[in-house]
């Protein structure tokens, strides 16, 4: 049976610690604020976004909340955005994604200026971490090296497979693992062979976006598998892209869908929130 990795219980960890930090800036005059901005009411943002107020508020982070309608302009955005650059009391800009299709995301992130992007998005960031600078980090993938180092999973040496290559997930996961000194491969869908690449990884990381694609015939036993997929199935329950009931007994460790990766991503958010605020 595979030892479970309870991101609830991880990403509690860093938000208190995150909470004790946010106090001791407090004492020496310093506060923290994140603007977050949404466009449009698309219902899975809005929860999301509701969740990052709430954390929000946990760590003593004061949240701005703008909630602009679908109709705003890019231009209309990006003036908005450039405000809050030179918005002192604003140490964090956060855009939700996804935007309206008739706004041009990329534009939207490069207006962030970089030492206020606490999502980690920016080419400046994540240049940063390609040439191994201090600088944010998507706050998922930095959320599962926490996972894997917080259950005493060694990256070190080990041979680890990313499926994924999104600029949000797979490529940042893929420089962080390289930067613990794992030997890295990342897998797409031109990939040939995807099954029996998995079954050389020691910790393998899926961020596909295919529900329950990965079943125990992918998996080397005792191997770490870090599920990032979200999904509904059929019976309206979440679920991840790993078969969790097929690969738990054959896994070494597995995070669980709910409750293991998603939780961290709005942990290492308030991470980087208290970094920005001490001036990464
Ligand atoms: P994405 O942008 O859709 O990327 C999916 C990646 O998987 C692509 O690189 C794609 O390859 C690859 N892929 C698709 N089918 C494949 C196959 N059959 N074999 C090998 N590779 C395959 O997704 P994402 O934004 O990275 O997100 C992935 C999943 O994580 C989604 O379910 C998303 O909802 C979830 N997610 C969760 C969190 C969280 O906080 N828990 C955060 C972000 C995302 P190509 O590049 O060749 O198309």
């Amino acid at each position: 049976m595979a030892k479970l990795i309870d991101g609830k219980a991880i990403a509690a960890q860093v938000k208190d610690e995150c909470r004790r930090q946010a106090e001791q800036l407090k004492e020496q005059g310093i506060s923290i604020c994140l603007a977050v901005i949404q466009v449009g009411s698309d219902p899975a943002s809005s929860v999301y976004v509701n969740n990052k107020k709430k954390a929000c508020a946990y760590c003593g982070i004061e949240s701005l909340a703008y909630e602009l309608p679908e109709e705003t302009t890019q231009e209309e955005l990006i003036v908005l955005v450039k405000k809050l650059n030179n918005d002192q009391r604003v140490n964090g800009i956060l855009v939700q994604l996804p935007l309206p299709d008739h706004m041009d995301e990329n534009a939207v992130i490069h207006t962030i200026a970089p030492e206020k992007d606490v999502d980690g998005f920016h080419p400046w960031s994540v240049g940063a971490l390609s040439i191994g600078l201090p600088g944010f980090v998507s706050c998922t993938p930095a959320g599962i090296i926490q996972l894997l180092k917080r259950s005493d999973i060694a990256i070190e040496g080990k041979q680890c497979v990313v499926i994924g290559r999104s600029n949000i997930v797979g490529k940042p996961m893929a420089m962080l693992l390289l930067r613990e000194n794992g030997t890295v491969t990342v897998a797409h869908s031109r990939t040939k062979n995807l099954r029996e690449l998995c079954r050389q990884a020691d910790i393998l990381i899926v961020a596909m976006g295919k529900p329950r694609f990965i079943t125990a015939d992918y998996i080397k036993p005792g191997a770490a598998v870090i599920d990032v997929g979200i999904h509904r199935n059929e019976n309206n329950k979440l679920c991840g892209d790993v078969d969790f009931d097929s690969v738990e007994p054959v896994a070494g460790a597995i995070t669980p869908v709910p409750g293991g990766v998603g939780p961290m991503t709005i942990a290492m958010l308030m991470h980087n929130c208290v970094c920005a605020a001490k001036g990464i």
